[in-house]
């Protein structure tokens, strides 16, 4: 049945529209946007009073599928992604074994079609095993329906296998995504190394383990002329210089987390892993950065990087605690209070954050509401108020430091190939 999405305020960036309108979808693609339209025989959603936008499209995510289903599998990571608003994800080839082959990318590929209710797109390891060395099957796996490379988690530390990777990912028009931390700088690091590391007696992780590692790979970005993408960036020295390789017209892009965005290393409760992630929460001038930089246009997406570890490892002591938090059902309501309210964006700038923004990297094909795209949309509300509670979550896992946080605005309803897969 065709679905007609009524009377929203209708926000596609890719399509300069913002306007008042309607969106009829049919056979799982965009049909018509415009006033009045009343087709015979439609399901009616009424958004009035809400947005409706291209679907949101998260390019950094943990599935932990095959390997750690005990924290989150293809199926229970999409539907949290759906309750954020989220109707396409990337994911980390982080699993067990790891995203570095065919074999891999086809399973997940698989089961995502079997399981999944929205969109999920692997992303390959760069290297076998995620070991820094040797090269992986990224040819292989691009056929397979690899969108991108990266080792997340881990850096790759070898400067002349990051070379190499680049000019494959050239070759195959892919970007290459990385994890910067120069591990010889964080290693034994719990937390932001600062006033506060010093004072709770963990060993600190410093903002310089991310800027030599950006600076290092922006001058290899410059070398080989690949497309080159930093996961979570977190300092303001970091910002500075993706916004300088871009000056120079650098294919250079970088994501944003709604944690790193909305969270400095004084928000954190003394010893709670829900607060313990890489790159960790920094000090309120990296945050600023961060938050400058997502208005000014140098961070091109907001993506969650959100990583569930299971109850019984993240109940550990602080030291001994896998880094990582889940992020899929509050993005946006951390969005829209820390960049829509305060005036630091725009709602149409919003929506690019989560749409073109992280299209524009990907390339999934998807990213807006112009007749014969795929029906994928996100409904959200400025003004609903909700409570987050981590006890409802449809991810497997529990850790968040946002739990019974209030919200001002998130999303209503998501929308996949024409069919409503969650709403409020
Ligand atoms: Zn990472």
């Amino acid at each position: 049945m065709p679905l007609l999405i009524q009377n929203g305020r209708v926000i596609d960036p890719a399509s300069n529209t913002d306007a008042v309108a309607d969106v009829l979808i049919a056979d799982g693609r965009i049909a018509t946007v415009g006033p009045g339209l009343s087709p015979a025989g439609a399901e009616v959603f009424d958004a009035g009073g809400m947005i409706v936008a291209p679907g949101f499209i998260d390019m950094h995510v943990h599935l932990r599928e095959p390997g750690f289903e005990h924290a989150e599998t293809i199926e229970s990571g999409s539907r949290a992604a759906a309750a954020g608003g989220f109707t396409s994800i990337c994911c980390m080839p982080n699993t067990k074994p790891v995203n570095d082959s065919v074999t891999v990318t086809s399973y997940i590929v698989d089961r995502a079609r079997s399981k999944a209710v929205v969109n999920v797109f692997p992303i390959g390891a760069i290297t076998k095993g995620s070991a820094g060395e040797e090269i992986a099957a990224i040819g292989g796996m691009k056929a397979a329906g690899a969108v991108a490379i990266s080792d997340d988690g881990q850096p790759v530390m070898n400067a002349r296998v990051m070379r190499r990777a680049m000019e494959f990912a050239r070759s195959y028009d892919l970007p290459v995504i990385q994890h910067c931390e120069d591990l010889t700088l964080s290693a034994g690091g719990d937390m932001h190394e600062g006033a506060q590391s010093v004072r709770w007696g963990l060993r600190g992780i410093p903002a310089a383990s991310e800027d030599v590692m950006v600076a290092r790979d922006l001058v290899l970005a410059h070398l080989t002329g690949a497309r080159y993408h930093v996961a979570h960036i977190s300092t303001a020295n970091s910002v500075a210089m993706v916004a300088y390789a871009r000056r120079q017209g650098l294919p250079v892009t970088c994501e944003a987390t709604p944690h790193h965005f909305s969270l400095t290393d004084e928000d954190m409760r003394a010893y709670d892993s829900n607060y313990k992630m890489k790159p960790p929460l920094r000090s309120s001038p990296h945050r600023e950065a961060v938050l400058y930089a997502l208005a000014r246009g140098t961070v091109t997406a907001i993506a969650t990087d959100h990583a569930p570890h299971a109850g019984s490892d993240k109940m550990q002591e602080f030291e001994r605690c896998p880094f990582g938090v889940i992020g899929l059902e509050t993005a946006l309501g951390l969005a829209l209070e820390h960049l829509y309210a305060p005036g630091l964006v725009t709602l149409p700038r919003l929506v690019e954050l989560f749409t073109t923004g992280p299209e524009s990297v990907m390339r999934l094909g998807r990213g807006t509401l112009a007749p014969g795209a795929p029906g994928d949309v996100t409904i959200f509300s400025t003004d609903v108020d909700w409570t987050y509670d981590v006890n409802n979550s449809p991810s497997r896992s529990r850790n968040s430091p946002f739990h019974n946080r209030s919200f001002r605005g998130g999303p209503m309803a998501t929308v996949v190939a024409g069919e409503i897969c969650w709403k409020r």
